[in-house]
């Protein structure tokens, strides 16, 4: 028997509740995982409180990333006591994911906890964290170097923007942090390494012109909407941005000038489906270009049953940094 959150749909809504079940509940798969930490990031909030139609079947084990220890395996890659993590592939989504005391994937889909890292470092890093990495390696793949130019943060305060901010001081790039929360979270963002902070509402509307003054190497968005289309005519002649969050809206409304004029570079980041030797690199750097002291400030740890609550202040804009799940707690 293990502990999971299970939710279920009953009358148009989704309920949570925690339960016992047994192994023969868990989904197919080769590699059965003891886990220990998961995480809550923006699409558990929305998962957790049945939006987005992202759960298509109920009863449903949410919970989009995992770290633990491999109990059974009949994959020629992982054996019993493997320390493994996972993160995307829709787990959590379209298949039962970490909320719970074991969790059952493909063993194609986990990583291997890096050298350094604990599973519950990995886990306070988690979906978000990657994302993170994954954005900065495609400003690296563009060109985006220090010397470029200030590099925006958007979301800043949140998980992805927090080790964004983070990992992109320790690479040595001068970041302009930009937040809704400048009188609570300042000081946290740079104590994060942030050179500047911005407040939210100053990039938060498109001034109508197809060009700004250039004021951005390289953005890390994780808001996207009204927000992002402003940045657009800001970005400087070949300036990047990783686009990857959705806080803002979705809705995108802009003009091809400022592809066409400036060369700007628009990169959609995805971590779900994010094929295998890229997230194996992305951890790597991870372990090596993440500041453990900073990962510990943005964290915080949360036992499972006060899980939904924090949902909701996660759509709302209201946590800092990351929020990792203790399941065994
Ligand atoms: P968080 O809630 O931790 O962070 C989001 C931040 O965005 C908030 O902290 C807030 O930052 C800002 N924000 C919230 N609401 C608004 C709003 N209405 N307008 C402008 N800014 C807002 O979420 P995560 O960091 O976990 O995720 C951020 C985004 O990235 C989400 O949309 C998520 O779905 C997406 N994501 C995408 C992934 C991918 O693979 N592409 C993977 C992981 C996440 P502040 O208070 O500092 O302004």
């Amino acid at each position: 028997m293990f502990k999971a959150l299970v939710l279920e749909e009953s009358d148009g809504k989704v309920v949570s509740s925690i339960q016992e079940l047994g192994e023969d509940r868990l989904p197919e798969g080769d590699v059965t995982i003891a886990v220990e930490y998961s995480t809550l990031n923006y699409k558990d909030g929305m998962i957790l409180n049945g939006l987005g139609r992202l759960v298509r079947n109920y009863p449903h084990v949410p919970g989009v990333d995992f770290a633990g220890t491999v109990i059974e395996s009949s994959h020629p890659d992982w054996k019993k006591g493997d320390e493994a993590i996972l993160t995307g592939w829709r787990v959590g989504e379209a298949r039962w994911g970490g909320y719970a005391g074991k969790a059952r994937v493909k063993g194609d889909w986990l990583v291997k906890l890096p050298k350094g890292l604990s599973a519950k470092q990995a886990m306070a890093i988690g979906t978000a964290g990657l994302t993170s990495m994954l954005c900065v390696m495609e400003l690296e793949n563009n060109g985006i170097e220090p010397a470029a130019g200030d590099v925006l943060v958007t979301g800043a305060a949140g998980g992805v923007g927090s080790v964004a901010t983070a990992i992109l001081a320790k690479l040595g790039y001068k970041v302009i942090a930009s937040t809704g929360r400048v009188d609570s979270e300042s000081d946290y963002l740079k104590g994060l390494g942030a050179a500047e902070i911005i407040e939210r509402s100053t990039i938060a509307t498109p001034s109508g012109k197809p060009l700004d003054s250039e004021r951005w190497a390289g953005c890390v968005d994780a808001v996207g909407g009204s927000t992002l289309a402003a940045i657009l005519p800001q970005m400087k002649y070949r300036g990047c941005v990783a686009a990857c969050g959705l806080a803002g809206g979705t809705k995108l409304e802009t003009t091809v000038i400022p592809f066409l004029l400036r060369g700007v570079r628009l990169i959609g980041v995805d971590s779900v489906m994010c094929p295998i030797e890229i997230r194996r690199e992305a951890w790597r750097r991870l372990a090596s270009d993440l500041p453990m002291a900073k990962l510990d400030a943005m964290t915080k740890t949360t036992p499972l049953k006060d899980l939904v609550g924090m949902s909701k202040q996660i759509l709302e804009g209201k946590v800092r940094g990351r929020v990792v799940v203790e399941i065994g707690a």
